[in-house]
């Protein structure tokens, strides 16, 4: 088979590998300081808010936005201060020399600093109706969604701290919250247990996995499926949240960074790795907040500190002279 050529770009000031609202911010900051970072934004760039309807918790837009909207307007800032943004996948890293190695299918880069802001994906269940009615009834972030379903019949997938924790703020909103758990005991800490247990808007469903999402242009209601006794039934609801669990976006840097033990990246300050010159942003090391927000937050310090250590190492880049 043909080898495909691999271009040896230039060497880079700064590196941002993510195109989520951290990723981007930091391209704002780090362009804004005539740092020219290159984003590496992944084929499917502008992260978990492409996925999503409105956006009515963004400071800044009363009236709400889109999601993908929201994520072309954090684009286009940071171009028109120079950020370069390619829509392409990191294939792997070296972070064992100086200077950082990123690799792309087409092109292998040099940077002197990089950010990692690759973001973490919610788990789907997988199931039919789930992708269709994704943003019309189906999420994975009640703190997002929640407020359009009041008075209405919520239900919740999974079992865990996350489950709960969104059942639990979903009953400021709901009539009722219905918990589906595949199993006939909890997986989340006995205190959050206790607390949704005796909680009187939430219900339970064991040893239930949800097949089906119903509804055309929104949610109906759910085929579910008893396990014990092998049976489906449907439940009318308006809404499902999902809550099974998070994937950090870490493959690539296994063996590079320091991962804690669910696979985020671990980060001793919220921005620094345990690789000098590496600085990380948003989801990938926050399983907690997990907001456009926060992300937005961690994507300026990242950048600010990836600016600072620039500075304190007084690299000779010859800005200029590159083409
Ligand atoms: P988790 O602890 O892994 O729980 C995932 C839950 O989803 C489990 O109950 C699991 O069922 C269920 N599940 C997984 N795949 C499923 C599928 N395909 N169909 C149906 N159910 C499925 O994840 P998490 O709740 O997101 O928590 C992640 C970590 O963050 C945990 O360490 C948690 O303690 C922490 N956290 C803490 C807080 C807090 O302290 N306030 C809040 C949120 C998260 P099984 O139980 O049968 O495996």
């Amino acid at each position: 088979m043909a080898q495909q050529a691999v271009e040896i770009a230039g060497m880079e000031r700064v590196i941002i590998i993510g195109s989520g609202p951290a990723g981007l911010t930091a391209a704002v900051y780090a362009a804004r300081a005539n740092l020219r970072p290159l984003v590496l934004a992944g084929g499917l760039y502008g992260g978990q808010l492409m996925l999503t309807t409105d956006v009515e918790n963004y400071p800044g837009f009363p009236e709400g936005i889109m999601g993908p909207d929201l994520m072309i307007r954090f684009r286009e800032q940071a171009e028109r201060f120079g950020a370069r943004i390619e829509n392409v996948d990191v294939t792997s890293v070296d972070f064992t020399q100086t200077p950082l190695v990123v690799r792309t299918p087409d092109a292998q880069h040099e940077a002197e600093t990089v950010i990692v802001a690759t973001g973490a994906n919610a788990k789907w269940l997988d199931i039919p109706g789930e992708e269709l009615l994704r943003g019309r009834g189906v999420s994975s972030c009640a703190t997002c969604d929640g407020a359009f379903f009041r008075d209405k019949r919520i239900v919740v997938v999974g079992g865990g701290d996350s489950a709960l924790e969104e059942a639990l703020f979903l009953t400021r909103f709901g009539k009722q919250v219905t918990i589906v758990h595949r199993r006939d005991r909890l997986r989340a800490s006995k205190i959050m247990g206790d607390r949704a247990l005796s909680h009187e808007k939430i219900d339970f469903i064991w040893n239930t996995v949800v097949e089906e999402v119903l509804g055309d242009t929104h949610v109906v209601g759910l085929r579910l499926r008893d396990l014990l006794e092998d049976r489906a039934y449907d439940l009318k609801a308006d809404a499902l949240f999902i809550a099974i669990g998070h994937t950090p976006n870490t493959a690539v840097f296994q063996g590079q960074l320091d991962l804690d033990e669910m696979g985020y990246v671990a980060s001793p300050d919220g921005t620094s790795t345990n690789v000098e010159g590496v600085f990380v942003a948003g989801d990938v090391n926050d399983f907690r907040y997990r907001q456009a927000v926060t992300a937005a937050g961690a994507g300026c310090r990242a950048a600010m500190d990836a600016e600072k250590y620039l500075e304190a190492h007084e690299f000779k880049v010859d800005l200029l002279a590159r083409p």
